[in-house]
């Protein structure tokens, strides 16, 4: 199928909105970005082999390469609007270009996100999509913003991606509810915008919580200190691993999409109360100390550490 006929195809399946001015066809799009709003920019890449499974199925591929960003938008509060998909295609495959498009095109729809443009090359398999989004000025969930005395939350429940990976990798046959989890992740949209003014410092954890919340500290210049037992974990991930193996993935695995933020605790009821409003769980998790890194404590108050850190590219 020539370039042009795939760009087509898409074209012909992407939903619009009336912020857009000018979509797919042009040298570049056209928006209209709300008046008195910042615009909130992000990018993910997917590559076969790396942050998916080679046989993953076309309508997975195109979900999570969607989903992935979305979250990054969930974690600063942001709603979505437009997107943009960067295509490298080994072959311009008709079939499997509707399988990506009917998986990405249903979390587009559910968010209402239109897809304005992109790019198609022929290459080994990679996607790479840019979300655009809005936020009020002053209450994007930034990474810096936590503050000592902060309780730190998550949503949904930890583990389950990394689960799903590790039954795949050896050979198990693969639960369905936890290998959905990693090949749909759910953006925690409705959550972010919830939280916008009621929390603190939020960051998806996409790369293990200790890892991301990791990162809250060293840019907001703090430590926190977590309850290991506090973790949340789902009936799935609790009857197929049995701790230490639980907590290690809970803690360090990867691909959970889960939001983790930071909220003073005077407003505890409002998050618990902002968060039942969206129908999305929150679990206090722990708390943000003076100094640096994160720490994990057990049932009987002993440090914890996972077998190995998160998941890290080129690591
Ligand atoms: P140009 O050569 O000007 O970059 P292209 O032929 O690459 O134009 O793209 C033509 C139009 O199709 C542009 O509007 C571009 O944004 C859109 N487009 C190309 N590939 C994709 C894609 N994978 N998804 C969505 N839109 C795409
Ligand atoms: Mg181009």
């Amino acid at each position: 199928m020539p370039e042009f006929d795939l760009i087509d195809r898409i074209r012909q399946r992407a939903a619009t909105r009336e912020d857009v001015v000018l979509g797919i066809g042009d040298d570049a799009a056209l928006l209209q970005p709300p008046a008195g709003k910042l615009l909130v920019v992000a990018t993910d890449t997917l590559n076969a082999g790396v942050h998916f499974p080679g046989e993953t199925a076309p309508a997975d591929i195109g979900w999570k390469a969607l989903a992935v960003n979305l979250s990054d938008l969930a974690a600063m509060a942001a709603e979505p609007a437009w997107c943009t998909l960067s295509l490298s295609l080994p072959d311009a495959d008709e079939r499997w270009i509707d399988g990506f498009l009917d998986g990405f095109l249903a979390l587009a729809g559910q968010h209402r996100v239109a897809l304005v443009g992109g790019d198609t090359t022929r290459g080994p398999l990679s996607v790479s999509v840019t979300v655009h989004g809005f936020v009020e000025p002053g209450r994007a969930l930034r990474r810096d913003a936590a503050r000592i005395g902060d309780d730190v939350w998550v949503s949904g429940t930890l583990g389950d991606a990394a689960a799903a990976l590790e039954q795949w990798r050896s050979g198990a046959s693969s639960d369905e509810a936890l290998r959905a989890r990693l090949d749909r992740p759910v953006p925690r949209i409705a959550l972010g915008r919830a939280l916008a003014g009621v929390a603190r410092a939020g960051i998806d954890v996409s790369d293990g919580l200790l890892a991301d919340l990791g990162h809250v500290c060293r840019a907001s210049g703090a430590a926190a200190e977590l309850d290991l037992e506090s973790l949340p974990a789902s009936e799935a991930l609790q009857s197929a691993f049995a701790v230490p193996q639980r907590h290690a993935l809970q803690a360090a695995g990867g691909d959970d999409y889960e939001l983790c933020f930071t909220a003073p605790p005077d407003v505890l009821e409002d998050v618990q109360r902002v968060a039942a409003a969206v129908g999305t769980p929150v679990t206090w998790i722990g708390r943000i100390v003076e100094g640096e890194g994160v720490r994990v404590f057990d049932a009987d108050g002993e440090r914890w550490a996972p077998p190995r850190g998160g998941y890290e590219h080129f690591g």
